[in-house]
């Protein structure tokens, strides 16, 4: 999807809302709770959104290296997709 090309419909009419700064709002849509609760106020991952416009198709990234890490170490991994070196 980063690449331009829509991978459900394969149109290239693909948008990036990458650049919008209202992306850092942790409490907006545009961002991905890490963790939360009631001793901590919650952290989160802002996304970089991907929209075809052709489809609706919406894909969504995480820029920070560090908020990945934060996840990896965090969430619970799921099995079943091994890596290829
Ligand atoms: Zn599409």
């Amino acid at each position: 999807m980063r690449d331009g090309i829509c991978p459900k419909c394969l149109s290239t009419e693909v948008y990036s809302g990458a650049d919008i700064a209202a992306k850092t709002n942790s409490y907006g849509m545009n961002a991905v709770p890490i963790r939360g609760g009631i001793y901590f106020s919650p952290v989160t991952a802002a996304l970089d959104n991907y929209v075809c416009t052709s489809c609706g198709y919406v894909e969504s990234y995480i820029s920070d290296p560090k908020k990945l890490e934060e996840i990896a170490e965090r969430w619970v991994k799921v099995e079943g997709s091994p890596k290829k070196p």
